[in-house]
């Protein structure tokens, strides 16, 4: 969803989008605040998305669209706000600790030279040796020593102080950042780090070793949803995405593409061996009697499509995927629940269910 705004609130057909989410707002009566434009501009890029399903729900079911309403929905489909949020926050406590570790250094640096200073005074001093100067020498001396301890002691304990905030910080961004290229439903990797993948993997000419892709649609799940609603649907979605993370364990990758769409991608695979895999894991959905979780109402059965692609020399991503995608379109075209691999097109009624 994210993605496709991006490209659309760039392109000639923006401005009468951001027109239809002005008028979306004013029909709804909610405040064009910067807020609500962008959760709007979601809904009337998209008015299928399950950002625009949810408000649709919400409204039918008498509900105003307060700035609280506004808030919630922003926080549950526009997770990157919240990411963005803590990713600053955590960027200026690490700036704040390091800041503080270089003023710790530079008084350290200042202690030690006053302390350098005063042992060249000293040996200056040794040549012309008389007791009481040499007993006020050593006096001297200690005293340097010691303050020098003193603040030897008090840098230790904010660096230790210092380190162990830098490690806290360090793991919750790690944590963010983990968050960041997580799909918040069904907990596989998201469409981002799926792309940035499949585009590291389509980089190099190794013809040694066979990449292959595939694309994943649940069938007819609109209808799915309208029969027994979107909660439940969710629920189909993290049990679908648990059989394909399952198969996508690494150094395989499994991704919720976009709403009930997956990608997997099999590096040093070939297709006949994910062609195999991807058979067992539709068998073993469309074969599961599916059960609403609170009161064990039969829900009947789901089935999924797949379109696999082996990367051919040189191929770039962006062919690799379309050529998944075509295929996949020819498993939906042929009667659903099937795999198709895109080198057998013409053979597509090899693996009916
Ligand atoms: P097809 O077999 O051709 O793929 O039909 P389909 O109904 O699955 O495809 P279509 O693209 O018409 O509809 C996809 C539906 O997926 C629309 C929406 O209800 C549902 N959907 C998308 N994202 C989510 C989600 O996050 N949760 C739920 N519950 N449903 C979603
Ligand atoms: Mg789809
Ligand atoms: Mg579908």
């Amino acid at each position: 969803m994210n993605n496709d705004i991006e490209i659309s609130v760039r392109s000639p057909a923006a401005y009468a989008l951001a027109g239809e989410a002005l008028r979306l707002m004013q029909d709804h009566g909610v405040w064009p605040t910067p807020l609500n434009y962008e959760l709007w501009l979601y809904v009337a890029g998209d008015p299928e998305c399950p950002l625009a399903q949810e408000i649709h729900r919400l409204v039918a079911a008498g509900e105003t669209i307060t700035e609280d309403v506004s808030e919630s929905l922003a926080s549950k489909f526009i997770a990157r706000m919240k990411l963005n949020d803590e990713v600053r926050d955590a960027g200026l406590k690490l700036t704040r600790e390091l800041a503080s570790i270089t003023e710790v250094i530079v008084d350290a640096q200042k202690t030690q030279k006053t302390y350098s200073e005063t042992l060249a005074g000293a040996k200056k001093s040794m040549s012309d040796v008389d007791t009481l100067a040499l007993k006020g020498l050593i006096d001297s001396l200690t005293e340097a020593t010691n303050t020098v301890l003193d603040h030897h002691t008090v840098l230790e304990g904010r660096l230790t102080e210092s380190s162990r905030e830098v490690n806290r910080l360090r793991k919750h961004l790690d944590q963010v950042r983990m968050e960041a290229m997580t799909d918040a439903l069904t907990n596989l990797a998201n469409r981002k780090s799926f792309d940035e993948a499949l585009d590291a993997h389509c980089e190099g000419d190794d013809v040694t070793k066979p990449l292959t892709l595939a694309v994943i649609d649940i069938d007819h799940f609109k209808r799915f949803n309208d029969t027994w609603g979107h909660q439940t649907g969710d629920q189909v979605l993290r049990y679908v995405a648990s059989v394909l993370a399952r198969i996508g364990r690494p150094p395989r990758l499994a991704a919720r593409y976009g709403g009930e769409e997956f990608g997997l991608l099999f590096p040093g695979e070939t297709c006949d061996n994910v062609e195999r895999l991807l058979n067992e894991a539709r068998t073993e959905i469309a074969s599961r009697v599916l059960k609403r979780r609170s009161t064990n109402e039969d829900l009947g059965t789901v089935t999924i499509s797949a379109g696999v692609a082996q990367r051919e020399y040189g191929e770039d991503s962006f062919d690799l995927l379309d050529r998944a995608d075509k295929a996949l379109y020819l498993s939906k075209n042929n009667g659903r629940n099937k795999v198709t691999v895109a080198e057998d097109i013409n053979k597509t009624d090899s693996n009916a269910a």
